[in-house]
């Protein structure tokens, strides 16, 4: 007799339909599938302009606010002062603000100097100041008042910004190198094809209803975590062909980690837009909608493989063939573009870390002045919550770094500082359990205290990345030291928040998935402490060079 855990995985899997539109499983299956099926989420817009921001929050019903808003960049934030431990035992109702956080789209992260005089005026004037640089190359805004949206929408459009797509079930904000067009090691610059998809595909109906989120990477230099997205074309010389784009699928965290698998595929720079589209619409209609954790592509391409996924993508999506290509290039380390760097021009491009990704109104307008004074017009963000000022001339450099670190930017950040990422949390995620902004920039600023001494023996900054809740919005997976927020039980036996602990994560070369080591549970409050034993142990035990993740 075959017992349960005998039988095959997919026999145990096809009990049930996974919701796979190629197969005629259009029912939906769970509440988002219903809503997008009851009404297109785009059509919210016309809704937001013409009602809800001239009735009041209490007009929105709650399909739009909870579900289809998301797809024009809106979600509620989590009402202030709610404890963390209450999260999961609250409906989503009484976790609601009656504000919004607002993410702004910029594919490919690239912003001029008047754009980013608009974000900085939308902080100050509609968001409390608040502005974060995100991981996606997004500004994120809380405190948005539905009543404000239309003038927000229509400062942005002004300057050829938008908040379309930004959240939802759709594609997202494309990254892109924040050093395109301008790094000496580039050869081709990806930036058109990331402005086709933007212009001819975001905000489309027909890809606007996705199993869920579809991530993009489009970038020449490793620099754009191909890993982890959902499609990533990295730069790549053919032999035969010249420069082009191996293309890899999917890649993802979350809750259960998966890296982008090589489909063995050369793909040049003008048919990228057209394998993304393809790629896209295999996942709208193959992906699985039944269950919204096995929502996501890189479960299909788990249970296909990269040979059926490649397959599948030309004789249904493309009708021909792909050309075969060698892999890119791997970085050693993750390539953050932070400090004072030579361009192919001979101008300078200097990167900067802010604590964690978070700024302000005030501290953006800071740098557009302070780019204006160094004679710069482009600045990009990065993958990381960095952000990069282009085209600064050598007597231009030390200004700008001098005038940009009182706002925040450190060009010459310390390790802790350079390397420390954290997710929304506690202050405005409706999903969070621990706070993780304001402790991220408590944890750099005791590290700097307690570990400075040992900044000169680190080869390479340590990533520390900091989670509200087991979602991975700031890549736990894939940190020397990722921080998964919980409540734990204390030394006193009471319940604290604090953190689950994953060692050793990294991407490029040391591509790994953290170990979760069980017995790695940290109080909030001994979070430097713990941070402190753990280097000081690595460097006092590593061999030459060994990185952390070894
Ligand atoms: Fe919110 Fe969790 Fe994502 Fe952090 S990781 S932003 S707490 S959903």
């Amino acid at each position: 007799m075959t017992t349960t855990s005998e039988r095959p995985r997919a026999t145990q899997r096809t009990a049930k339909p996974e919701g796979q539109w190629a197969k005629g499983e259009f029912d939906p299956l769970n509440p988002n599938e219903v809503f997008k099926a009851e009404d297109a989420p785009l059509n919210v817009r016309a809704r937001i302009l013409e009602q809800y921001a001239r009735e009041g929050f209490d007009s929105i019903p709650g399909t739009d606010l909870r579900g289809r808003m998301r797809w024009m960049g809106l979600y509620t934030q989590r009402k202030q002062g709610i404890d963390g431990g209450k999260t999961a035992t609250l409906a989503p109702e009484e976790l609601d603000d009656e504000y919004f956080m607002m993410r702004v789209r910029i594919d490919g992260g690239q912003l001029s100097r008047e754009q980013l005089r608009v974000l900085a005026s939308i902080s100050t004037d509609f968001a409390r100041s608040t502005a974060d640089i995100t991981d996606r190359n997004n500004i994120q805004y809380h405190w948005i008042a539905i009543e404000d949206v239309p003038e927000i929408w229509r400062r942005l459009e002004a300057v050829g910004l938008d908040t379309l797509e930004a959240c939802g079930d759709c594609t997202r904000t494309t990254l892109g190198s924040p050093v395109a067009s301008v790094h000496p090691d580039e050869v081709i610059d990806a930036t058109p094809a990331i402005e086709f998809i933007k212009a001819n595909y975001v905000g489309d109906p027909d890809l606007a209803n996705l199993p869920r989120k579809f991530k993009s990477s489009i970038a020449w230099l490793p620099d754009a975590a191909p890993e982890i997205n959902d499609i990533s074309f990295v730069g790549v010389v053919h032999p035969d062909h010249g420069p082009g784009f191996d293309l890899q699928i999917g890649g993802g965290l979350s809750t259960k980690a998966f890296f982008a698998l090589r489909l063995g595929a050369w793909v040049p720079l003008e048919e990228v837009p057209e394998v993304w589209l393809a790629t896209v619409k295999l996942f709208r209609d193959h992906g699985y909608r039944r269950l919204r954790n096995r929502a996501r592509l890189k479960y299909l391409v788990e249970d296909w493989g990269a040979d059926k996924t490649r397959e599948v993508l030309e004789r249904e999506y493309l009708g021909r063939p792909l050309l075969d290509g060698p892999a890119a290039p791997t970085p050693k380390h993750t390539i953050d573009h932070v400090g004072v760097h030579r361009q192919k021009d001979g101008r300078n491009l200097v990167g900067f870390a802010p604590i964690a990704g978070r700024t302000s109104g005030a501290a953006l307008a800071g740098v557009a002045d302070a780019m204006e004074a160094a004679g710069s017009d482009r600045l990009r963000l990065t993958a990381y919550q960095k952000l990069v000022v282009l085209d600064v001339p050598d007597d231009a450099v030390e200004p700008l770094l001098e005038t940009m670190r009182p706002l925040g930017f450190d060009g010459r950040p310390s390790p802790w500082r350079r390397a420390t990422m954290a997710c929304t949390g506690l202050e405005f995620c409706k999903l969070a359990i621990v706070e993780t902004k304001q402790r991220a920039h408590d944890l750099v600023a005791e590290l700097e205290e307690r570990l400075g001494h040992l900044d000169d023996q680190l080869e390479h900054p340590i990533a520390i990345h900091l989670n509200g809740c087991p979602n991975s919005c700031a890549r736990i997976q894939v940190a020397d030291i990722g921080l998964k927020g919980q409540i734990i039980t204390d030394a006193a036996g009471e319940q604290v928040p604090g953190y689950q602990v994953h060692l050793g994560g990294g991407l490029g070369e040391d591509l790994v998935v953290g170990r979760k080591l069980r017995a790695h549970k940290v109080a909030a409050s001994e979070l430097g402490e713990y941070v402190e034993r753990v280097v000081t142990r690595y460097v006092a035990a590593r061999e030459s060079g060994e990185s952390f993740g070894d």
